[in-house]
Order: C-alpha cells, then sequence, then structure tokens
C-alpha cells in the first residue's frame, strides 16, 4: 500500500490507470476506522484494480460548535487496517483545498431536513469534499455506508444532477454485537452513555417489529421506537421513503426509519430499512 499525502501526486496516478484502462475504486473516510469503514473496502475490493481510501476531517461539514478539533484520530491504526484490506493506496492529505479555495457544491432534495435541518452547511461542507475527492480520485465507483443515509441519498443525487460519471455503490451499516450502529464518534461514550446508545437500535428494531406484525401508521411506529430511547436530546426520529427521502404519514412503500439524539455531548445517528408487512 502506498500512502499519499500530496493528492495532486494521486490524482497523476489515477489519470495514467483510467487511461490504461483500469477500474478505480474508492472510499472515502474521515478516519479512526472501524469494522463499518472496513466492510466498505471489503466490497470495493473485488470490484476494481486499484482501491483507493482517503482520510480527511474535512472542516468544511463541521459546523462552528461541533467536535472537529476533537474529532478521533489514529493515522497508524487506520493505515494498518487499510493495508490489511487490501488497499492500494491511501490519500493522507494535511488539507485539501487550496488557500483561496471558492466553490461551495449545494445539494437541494435529500439534504433538507433531517440532518439538514440540525446542521445548516453540513451537507454543503460533504458535497464540496466529495466533488472535489472525485476530482482527485477519478474514481470509476465509490462506496458509502448507509449508516450515514441521508448522506448517501445526498450524494446519488449531486452526482447525477453534475452527470459526474461515478458509480455510486451503498454499503450496509455494520452494528457492534450490542446492536450499536459502528461509529468513529462511539469512542467519546462513557460506560453509561454506551449502555443508553443501545436503546436507539433497540427502539428502530422494535419499531420494525411492528411494521412486521402490520402496523402501517408512522405515528404508531415512530412512538413504538421513541419509547425506548434513554437518550439526552431527540434530534429527529423519522419515517421516510427508502428512494426519495419523503416523508411517510403512511407505510405504503419501502421505508426507512432515521434517528439521530444526543448521548451525553455525543450525537448519534442510526436507521432501520421498514416494509410494509
Ligand atoms: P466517516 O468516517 O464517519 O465519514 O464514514 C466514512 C464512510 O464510512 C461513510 O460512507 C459512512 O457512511 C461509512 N460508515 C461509517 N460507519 C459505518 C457503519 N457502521 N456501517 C457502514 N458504513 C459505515
Amino acid at each position: 500500500m502506498r500512502i499519499y499525502t500530496d493528492p495532486h501526486a494521486l490524482q497523476a496516478e489515477a489519470l495514467a490507470r483510467r487511461a490504461r484502462g483500469e477500474r478505480v475504486g474508492f472510499v472515502p473516510t474521515m478516519g479512526f476506522l472501524h469494522a463499518g469503514h472496513r466492510s466498505l473496502m471489503e466490497l470495493a475490493r473485488p470490484r476494481c484494480d486499484w482501491l483507493v481510501v482517503s482520510i480527511f476531517v474535512n472542516p468544511l461539514q463541521f459546523g462552528p460548535s461541533e467536535d472537529l478539533s476533537r474529532y478521533p484520530r489514529d493515522p497508524e491504526g487506520d493505515a494498518a487496517l487499510c493495508a490489511a484490506a487490501g488497499v492500494d493506496a491511501l490519500l493522507l492529505p494535511p488539507t485539501l483545498y487550496d488557500a483561496d479555495h471558492s466553490t461551495t457544491v449545494e445539494v437541494g432534495g435529500p439534504s433538507e431536513g433531517l440532518c439538514g435541518a440540525s446542521r445548516p452547511g453540513h451537507f454543503a461542507g460533504v458535497a464540496t469534499v466529495v466533488a472535489r475527492l472525485f476530482g482527485l480520485v477519478q474514481p470509476s465507483f465509490a462506496v458509502f455506508g448507509e449508516k450515514d443515509y441521508q448522506q448517501l441519498a445526498v450524494i446519488r443525487r449531486l452526482t447525477r444532477d453534475l452527470a459526474l460519471p461515478v458509480e455510486i455503490v451503498g454499503g450496509p451499516l455494520v452494528r457492534d454485537t450490542d446492536g450499536v450502529a459502528l461509529s468513529s464518534r462511539n469512542a467519546y461514550l462513557s460506560p453509561d452513555e454506551r449502555q443508553r446508545a443501545r436503546t436507539l437500535s433497540a427502539g428502530l428494531f422494535a419499531l420494525q417489529a411492528a411494521a412486521a406484525a402490520g402496523e402501517r401508521r408512522a405515528e404508531v411506529l415512530l412512538s413504538t421506537a421513541a419509547a425506548r430511547f434513554a437518550v439526552d436530546r431527540l434530534d429527529y426520529l423519522e419515517l421516510r421513503a427508502a428512494d426519495t427521502l419523503a416523508p411517510l404519514a403512511t407505510l405504503d412503500r419501502p421505508a426507512r426509519a432515521l434517528v439521530a439524539a444526543f448521548v451525553g455531548r455525543t450525537r448519534l445517528l442510526d436507521n432501520v430499512p421498514v416494509e410494509p408487512a
């Protein structure tokens, strides 16, 4: 595995490989890698000739009062995980932007509501960094996790609207053995908070079970989940159409239940598929 700190050196290599007809696979991350990230690399590995992973904690997607400065980092551990997963190139840039970077990519549609409502500017920061990374890495396809379900929808829309020649592949959400969705931010949780974090997935699983038993009213399904939550502040809990993310009052098509909540100071996300019975 080769480590690149200069994004333009990686771009030169990517362009040469694409010109030779190679398939370039790409998994963008913010590091502090875990089995969820690794599953995306394993999904990508057999589908490409050259697999690139990037680690960059993108300041553009953090709000002024968010955790940019304390976001967990472990470059050595991350490099070892990538090498073990068969990654060919690891991009670890000190920065990705020129000092006078002046372009922002704003995606409407799926950016609205959910995390878009509680984190103003977040998805513009995500779309801007992803567009720049696509230009640098020249991927044939890129893999994003369903853990960040709205982000995946935003990136699909960005790629379609700007006609970027990159296939977007979604990878399933990976959970710990106790049901908690794996996240770099789980490192912030105290033992008590970790116990309470489990109630998010427990609530969502109860919602899935109620749907499987025939309940179709979104209000009832959502209160089934919320009754289990032992969180400090619920940011949102919603039932949305799985494809368009349109809000649903009735479970009459494939859907997704999505939650964001604070446990202590840590904001956690989770989501599950919900099918009409
Ligand atoms: P992050 O480092 O949090 O920006 O995540 C990088 C990529 O890994 C994103 O596409 C995430 O959706 C994905 N990811 C993070 N956690 C998980 C998980 N538990 N399961 C699947 N994908 C994940």
